[in-house]
């Protein structure tokens, strides 16, 4: 039965081929979404076993996280840059989960999550929610969520208003523009955890800055930061 299968199997993949969504090249049997040679190939920031990394520093001096780490570096033409392209506009939800798992995997071994109660992906305006029809780090926490066991929380913590375009502005504007658009909803509930909140790629960080600025606002609450990404020049 397992034979026939793997024929059919052979058989869709003709009809069907199934490419690597970083590199291109045809997938394996047993490859998903990404290839090994890609999956091998990603280079790996380890800041997660690393204290004191560059990702923590980035908030030194503006808001007490508790830890940060980031999966990979962001950088023009790098094969992360590639999956979260095609993650966040060519809708490929699924290469947030899968490097959601990926990561998730690293963060537990090394000891990373111990301590952490709850995953609160970084909220997207509902407006560009819509818009996009998901948010990309929604799907990365499912992923993380999976393979470390930690519950999801989506509703305690929301996004109030929009941020307008970020991408001409001083560190100094971004940082003010994104200052009160996030809002907790459910104090009670976040009461005393420590949230792992989740984002896809970090460039100045003033996003999760302002996020953890109101989750921080919460009684006896502590705040982690990881991403898939830090962008690099
Ligand atoms: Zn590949």
């Amino acid at each position: 039965m397992g034979y026939l299968y793997d024929i059919w199997d052979d058989f869709l993949s003709l009809l069907f081929p199934r490419h690597c969504y970083a590199c291109g090249n045809h997938l394996l049997r047993n490859e998903n979404l990404i290839c090994t040679h890609c999956y091998i190939s990603i280079p790996r920031t380890n800041y997660h076993i690393i204290p004191d990394n560059p990702v923590e520093q980035l908030f030194w001096g503006r808001c007490p996280i508790y830890k940060a780490a980031a999966f990979s570096f962001y950088s023009k033409g790098s094969r992360i840059r590639k999956l979260i392209h095609n993650l966040k506009y060519r809708g490929i939800k699924d290469i947030g989960a899968e490097l959601g798992r990926i990561y998730g995997q690293s963060l537990r071994s090394s000891g990373f999550t111990y301590g952490i109660d709850v995953i609160i992906p970084v909220p997207l305006h509902p407006s560009k929610q819509r818009k996009r029809g998901f948010n990309q780090s929604e799907y990365i926490s499912m992923g993380l969520s999976e393979v470390t066991g930690l519950p999801l929380d989506l509703k305690s913590f929301t996004r109030i208003a929009s941020s307008e375009t970020q991408t001409k502005r001083s560190r100094y504007e971004r940082w003010k523009n994104v200052e009160g658009i996030f809002a907790v909803t459910d104090y009670e509930r976040l009461k005393g955890k420590h949230i792992l909140l989740v984002d896809d790629v970090i460039t100045t960080g003033s996003t999760l800055d302002a996020c953890a600025g109101e989750l921080l606002k919460i009684e006896d609450v502590k705040v982690s930061v990881v991403a898939l990404a830090i962008s690099v020049q």
